[in-house]
């Protein structure tokens, strides 16, 4: 295999592989640089094992609420074990597939932590690569607090290779993961202890989707402890850890503690200033609107930039720059703005665009809000009601909609088809012109009032 490449991928995830791929498929000469297994966060830490447990936790639900059907069963064992065991068998599937992926489109796969020697030059073992243009895809990392005892929590990657199910866990942080492996962890039948340094979770989102999931997770029986960071944390005899903070000790011992507390640019082995790379002030990879990092042949995309870390906006953006770079489509780029995301709570959030706030501290008194609190139809023979909670945000006379945030059952595949509508910019008669879909939750977006 010669050395030089038009275009090589630091990083095998999400953004990585879609890059190479698509340039590949224009005729460019690529390499992948993968220092662990393919297909990145995503795929071996992030969406798709957290997928899988969200579907055990919903089955879970479903057979507690069975008996409503008229149904006969209860729920006798849950075997986390065998759980861990098919999903790893699943993800092993799916790196397979990444592999024979680039293999077909003939982008060459070097196995190793890639380091700059210069801005066209790579070191991975002892080899070195050269290439004309490179992609900077290496990703995220959890960050973990650099409090006494730190050491004895663990993060998201640590959840997912736990091979028993804790009795008693403690979750610090509020965001996206906080929140996900909160109501997967305790529909599956663990105590769960959420420990926020506010008021309430998911303070980033419009404060409608905190104030409902707030209320939801304590309904469901996790303890939110508000208000409190944890200043260090110390194991006991028995191998249970103990949260200490400011206002004292935690009440209660813990199996495990979760650190999801936010994700840092994952830079450190790439001797990043060897090819005049910026970094910002956060450690995020510097990148204009077309990905071009400061230095002119070194773009980046994903988790690593620091913008809108999801895995379609890694592949979007990475399929986009390789359509400009080797397929003449010189005007092609990602627009960041509207992009749909989902809360795989217990219930789901599905959100995009401005919040309430936002609106109005940008609008004023040209933003009008439509809301819809309602109970879902699965729980009609159910005695326990979760409502679902919508919010439409609109601006101007046309009343264009600028902002939808769903709180409840089926958010997360609700959304996709008004997030066209949106990005195509719907206005609420659009929405209102639409015929309602009955019975669904989905219809309460064109009805509302
Ligand atoms: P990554 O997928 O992180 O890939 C970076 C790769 O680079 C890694 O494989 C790493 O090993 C490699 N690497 C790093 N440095 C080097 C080097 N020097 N040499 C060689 N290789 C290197 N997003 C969603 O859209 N939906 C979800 O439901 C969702 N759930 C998530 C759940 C969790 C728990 C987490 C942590 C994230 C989740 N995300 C989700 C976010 C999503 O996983 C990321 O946005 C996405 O993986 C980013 O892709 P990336 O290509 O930027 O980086
Ligand atoms: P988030 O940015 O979502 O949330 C970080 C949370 O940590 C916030 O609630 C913040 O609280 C809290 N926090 C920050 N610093 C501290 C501290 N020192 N002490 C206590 N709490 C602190 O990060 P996540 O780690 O949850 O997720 C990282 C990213 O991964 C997400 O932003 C998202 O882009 C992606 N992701 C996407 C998913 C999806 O699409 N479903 C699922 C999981 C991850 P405060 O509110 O007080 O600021």
């Amino acid at each position: 295999m010669s050395n030089h490449f038009d275009y090589i991928a630091i990083g095998g995830g999400s953004g990585g592989i879609a890059g190479v791929n698509r340039a590949a498929q224009y005729g460019a000469k690529c390499a992948i640089v993968e220092q662990d297994r393919l297909g990145g966060t995503c795929v071996n830490v992030g969406c798709v094992p957290k997928k899988v447990m969200w579907f055990a936790a919903a089955t879970a639900d479903s057979i507690q609420h069975a008996a409503n059907y008229g149904f006969d069963v209860s729920l006798k064992k849950f075997d986390w074990a065998i759980l861990k065991q098919r999903r790893d068998a699943y993800i092993k599937r799916l790196n397979g597939i990444y592999a024979n992926n680039l293999d077909n489109n003939k982008v060459s796969h070097i196995n190793g932590t890639a380091t700059f020697i210069d801005a066209n030059t790579i070191q991975v073992g002892d080899q070195q690569y050269t290439a004309d243009k490179f992609l900077i895809a290496t990703g995220g990392k959890p960050t973990i607090p650099n409090i006494p005892g730190a050491e004895y929590g663990i993060s998201s990657d640590g959840f997912f290779e736990l091979e028993q199910q804790a009795k008693k866990v403690a979750i610090v942080g509020a965001g996206f993961i906080a929140v996900e492996l909160a109501g997967v962890y305790q529909a599956l039948g663990t105590q769960v202890t959420l420990i926020l340094r506010g008021d309430h979770a998911l303070r980033q989102f419009d404060s409608m989707l905190g104030t409902e999931l707030s209320k939801a997770m304590q309904q469901q029986g996790i303890q939110l402890v508000l208000q409190t960071s944890p200043s260090s944390i110390e194991k006991n005899e028995q191998g249970k850890l103990i949260i200490n903070s400011e206002q004292g000790a935690l009440e209660g011992e813990f199996d495990e503690l979760i650190w999801a507390i936010g994700r840092q640019a994952n830079t450190d082995s790439l001797n990043i200033e060897k090819a005049a790379v910026s970094l910002d002030k956060k450690g995020f990879i510097v990148t204009d609107q077309w990905q071009q990092t400061t230095q002119q042949n070194i773009y980046s995309v994903g988790d690593v930039t620091g913008r809108a870390a999801l895995t379609p906006v890694a592949i979007a953006a990475a399929r986009r720059l390789s359509d400009r770079l080797f397929n003449g489509q010189t005007e092609r780029k990602l627009d960041y703005d509207l992009i749909p995301s989902v809360i795989f709570s217990h219930p789901p959030i599905g959100t995009i665009g401005l919040t309430e706030q936002q609106a109005k501290e940008q609008y004023g008194e040209q933003v009008k809000i439509y809301t819809s609190s309602f109970n879902p139809m699965t729980q009609a023979l159910s005695d326990v009601k979760q409502p679902t909670t919508m919010k439409l945000v609109t601006v101007g006379d046309d009343e264009k909609i600028i902002g939808c945030h769903l709180f409840g059952e089926s958010s997360d595949e609700i959304l996709q088809g008004f997030a066209v509508a949106i990005k195509m910019g719907a206005t609420k008669k659009d929405f209102d012109d639409t015929i309602a879909i009955h019975p669904t939750n989905a219809e309460e977006l064109v009805t509302m009032r």
